[in-house]
């Protein structure tokens, strides 16, 4: 097993100083306690901030040294002033009420950006500093969106996952921050990036393909010589521990204190006190309820446990005052001498007090404005062994996409709020039982440790950076294997792409013609007896002629679709061209293509392309996913096939690609020749799997491929037919030095 370096904003430890030393306590919130079990498994080591910024005298920070290394736990010290800026300021004064839709609570000026970089350099050179190859890196959270990016220019091979335990909100809000572009190129510094719900995966794309043009698979993004996985993974909370301590004879008798003689029925409410939780319009909602059921008076009361939070940060002090006078109002204006309707609790609770309400709500509620997952709901059903009560939950809460059997409610709609309370205080009893169970199934099953453990799969089963780098090695070993093979046979065969390859890509496709230097190399490699040279493209069959015709070499038009044998000079089709999705789709490409300044439709022989070098990088790419999934949909059923080339996405019929031109191979013609393809593009990976382990595959530029070697450009691909010409086949047989014309 490999071991796991968890790095969060927070230690799972609060730390006290005392006369000559700390006390150390470890947290029990959901992330440590998911987390221990591979924290010890794995013999790894957990490194944030301890919480401390107060200075320590000698002895004392002696004391916090030997605490932390008994629990592994590794310290990123941050001052004070640090902590204001990166923490406060940029963290949760700007970051989360952004993530979290609520533009409002965001300073007119967003300050302390440089706080933010700041702190995640120190997280990197902690954790550089500790790290060993091999080790698993996983990063949480939106504190630490650069870590990735930073951890990947000092330990480019080390795997590295990173979660979001927020939303991540839609790209339209995303982009109003100024420091966008540089918080999604941290993020993919990461091997593999999380989320609570495929619609905060959905968000994240867009925001990847609109702001920096990135094109966006479902699961996976291409980075230059990198991939990074996208995935979805749902946090749960520990079922099992809640379930025992709700079972507990200790607990069963504070449930009975808090429900008395059962006369007033009860609703809970459990948050932090955060402006994103819903707390003011939840006690709307509940004065709603009153003034239209007034029968409930004296009948019903909603416990509010508010735990205070962030209370540096302006706008929560602000909100602490909002909701002390809405409780004060309903209770003011509803209270009765022996009644009370809200009950309002502003500190946190010990596990076993919270498991206690849990377990005492007829009704709980749930009404976060947004919220990453939120693991009360979660932690409330998982408290319900007795099968009964009711859960009241914001649509607007990562959990509703997992907890659909609850009472969804729309947050912001006081009155339907308040009608949903009261049909969730009315629901009888048999139809609680139905919805609560397979809310209890889900959360026993997907529950926290579930959660680490499938990230922790998912990240693991991404090969290891020095596997990767292994599996195609660069320039200079290419031409070493070229040279030695060349040198150990009596013939070679050469398979070349064009545009990418043998030509940079330009502006428009016909600007990318030959140029004499190219057309001097082909003409000398092409006039070896003992050389056989395939040109294969995707280009039209009229191009290569009009280019190439006077070369005696193969031509291959269309990715293999029709080819030219230099003895006869005759263009032969593969296949039967034609098919009732042509018309449709040339539609479709020339209604996207109006849409989309730059971009072009080609019509070829056997397929259709849509190019789209020239537009706008960010309309281009956004235009690509948009017509690849309605073309997913036409063409279904259809024998054509869709592919994603470089700013190209062309349809054409199944079968032909260029892994067809591969000439007859048989074990003799193999062994006396030199087989060596190049290409840069995705149509090529067809060509290099087509062809035996011998053969010699070299993929042009960044991306994953099949070939075992990679070279940069089109300079290094003459470069080496160059070399090529000079070592001469057979030179290990006395054969001589190639010929040049
Ligand atoms: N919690 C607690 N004591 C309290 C209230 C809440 O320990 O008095 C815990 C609760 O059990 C839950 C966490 O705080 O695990 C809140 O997590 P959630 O995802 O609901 O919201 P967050 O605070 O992370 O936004």
């Amino acid at each position: 097993m490999s071991r796991l370096l968890i790095v969060a904003n927070r230690l799972p430890i609060t730390v006290s100083p005392t006369e000559g030393g700390v006390e150390v306590q470890r947290s029990t919130g959901g992330l440590a306690t998911g987390l221990m079990r591979p924290h010890e498994n794995s013999d790894g080591l957990w490194i944030g901030w301890s919480g401390m910024t107060a200075a320590l005298d000698p002895p004392q920070q002696a004391a916090l040294d030997r605490e932390l290394a008994a629990l592994r736990l590794v310290n990123v010290p941050l001052s004070d002033d640090l902590v204001g800026r990166f923490y406060e300021g940029y963290s949760n004064g700007v970051l989360w009420p952004l993530f979290h839709y609520l533009l409002e609570q965001i300073p007119l000026q967003v300050s302390h950006w440089d706080g933010y970089v700041e702190a995640n350099e120190a997280f990197a050179e902690v954790v550089a500093a500790h790290y060993r190859p091999g080790d698993l890196i996983w990063v949480h959270d939106y504190q630490l969106f650069l870590l990735p990016g930073l951890l990947r220019e000092r330990l480019p091979d080390a795997r590295i996952g990173f979660f979001l335990h927020i939303p991540f909100p839609s790209e339209e809000l995303f982009r109003t921050l100024p420091s966008r572009d540089r918080l999604l190129r941290g993020m993919l510094g990461a091997d593999l990036v999380g989320f609570h719900t495929p619609a905060y995966l959905r968000h994240f794309a867009t925001s990847l393909t609109d702001i920096l043009g990135h094109s966006v698979e479902i699961d996976r993004v291409q980075l230059p010589g990198r991939e990074v996985r996208l995935g979805v993974f749902p946090m749960g909370v520990d079922a099992g521990a809640f379930a025992s301590l709700a079972a507990d004879s200790a607990i069963e008798g504070e449930v009975q204190a808090i429900r008395g003689d059962g006369s007033v029925r009860i609703l809970v409410g459990v948050d932090r006190l955060d402006y994103t939780k819903g707390i003011p319009r939840r006690l709307l909602a509940f004065e709603r309820m009153l003034e239209l059921h007034p029968e409930l008076r004296e009948r019903v009361r909603l416990v509010q446990v508010a735990v205070p939070s962030r209370t540096k940060v302006g706008a929560y002090q602000d909100f602490r005052a909002l909701v002390d006078g809405l409780v004060g109002r309903i209770n003011g204006a509803f209270g009765t001498a022996r009644w009370v309707p809200v009950h309002y609790i502003f500190r946190g609770l010990a596990e076993p007090d919270l498991v206690a309400l849990y377990r005492a709500a007829d009704v709980m509620l749930v009404t976060p404005l947004r919220d990453g997952m939120n693991l009360v709901a979660k932690e409330f059903v998982a408290s319900r062994t007795d099968g009964d009560g009711v859960l009241v939950l914001s649509e607007f809460a990562g959990a509703a996409w997992e907890l659909p059997e609850a009472i969804l409610v729309n947050p912001y709609d006081v009155d339907g709020s308040a009608d949903l309370f009261y049909r969730a205080l009315m629901m009888p009893r048999e139809e609680r039982r139905a919805r609560l169970a397979p809310l209890r199934t889900r959360v026993h099953t997907f529950d926290v440790h579930r959660w680490v453990a499938s990230f922790l799969e998912a990240l693991g089963e991404i090969a290891p950076a020095e596997s990767r780098a292994l599996a195609t090695a660069g320039a200079p070993a290419a031409r070493r294997a070229v040279a030695q093979r060349v040198a150990e046979t009596d013939s070679l065969l050469l398979l070349l792409d064009y545009d990418g390859t043998l030509v940079p890509f330009t502006p428009t496709p016909e600007l990318a013609r030959p140029d004499a230097d190219l057309a001097a190399l082909l003409r000398a490699l092409a006039s070896r007896p003992d050389a056989e040279l395939h040109l294969v493209s995707g280009r039209r069959q009229e191009t290569l002629e009009q280019w190439f015709g006077d070369l005696p070499i193969w031509l291959h038009a269309e990715h293999g679709f029709v080819s030219r044998d230099p003895a006869t000079r005759q263009w032969v089709p593969a296949a039967e061209v034609g098919g009732s999705w042509r018309e449709p789709v040339l539609a479709m490409l020339r209604e996207i293509t109006q849409r989309t300044p730059g971009s072009l439709v080609e019509v070829k022989a056997a397929a259709l392309a849509w190019h789209y070098r020239m537009a706008d990088q960010e309309t281009g790419a956004r235009r690509a996913n948009e017509l690849r999934l309605h073309l997913n949909q036409l063409l279904s059923n259809q024998p054509v096939e869709i592919l994603a080339g470089n700013r190209v996405i062309e349809i054409r019929p199944y079968g032909v690609h260029k892994g067809r031109i591969v000439p007859p191979l048989p074990p003799e013609r193999l062994a006396s020749t030199a087989v060596v393809a190049i290409g840069d593009d995705r149509t090529d990976e067809d060509l290099f799997g087509a062809l035996p382990p011998e053969a010699i595959t070299i993929k042009v530029g960044p991306g994953e491929t099949k070939a075992r070697f990679r070279i940069e450009g089109v300079a290094a691909v003459r470069q080496l037919l160059r070399t090529l010409l000079e070592t001469g086949v057979g030179a290990g047989a006395g054969r001589g030095v190639g010929a040049t014309p």
